[in-house]
């Protein structure tokens, strides 16, 4: 994942005339959600524009982490600490979503779990000699 264009693909004409569901975008958010609705036995078209992954998701930088730009002590704070619990509990679910089907269905992405340092920072300390 990430790095570089999208290998090119034959393009499939749309020879689907009917599905249950149609999606318009075939990037990681489009592909998950066909795969999801593939497995519980629906009938799926994804469209593109371009070519499936041409957007984001074949130009990122290929982490995949629990982390959120917000800090969960500024949410709890800004948004009570329930929301912050259940904002950072969902993070937890989708990381664990990610990586079991990465293994269930044996993706052939390069995922290896190398941890993350998160730095503390704290305020300025000044000394004076
Ligand atoms: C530089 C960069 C680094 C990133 N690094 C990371 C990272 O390390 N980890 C991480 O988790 N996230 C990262 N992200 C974010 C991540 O890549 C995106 O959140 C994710 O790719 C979004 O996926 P998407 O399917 O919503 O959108 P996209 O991947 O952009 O897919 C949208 C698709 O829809 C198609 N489309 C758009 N409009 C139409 C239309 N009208 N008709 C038909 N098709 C259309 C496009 O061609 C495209 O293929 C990064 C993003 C960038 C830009």
């Amino acid at each position: 994942m990430g790095g570089g264009r999208a290998p090119a693909r034959p393009r499939a004409a749309a020879t689907a005339k009917r599905a249950d569901v149609v999606i318009v975008g075939g990037g990681l958010t489009g592909v998950a959600a066909a795969w999801e609705l593939v497995r519980g036995g629906r009938d799926v078209v994804v469209l593109d524009a371009i070519e499936p992954g041409e957007g984001a998701s074949s130009r990122n930088a290929g982490m995949l982490g629990r982390h959120s730009k917000h800090a969960f002590i500024d949410l709890a704070a800004t948004m009570g600490l329930d929301t912050a619990r259940a904002f950072f509990g969902e993070l937890r679910e989708i990381y664990d979503g990610a990586v079991k089907r990465i293994q269930e269905e044996g993706l052939d992405c390069d995922f290896r779990k190398c941890g993350r340092f998160v730095g503390a920072l704290s305020p300025p300390i000044t000394t004076s000699w």
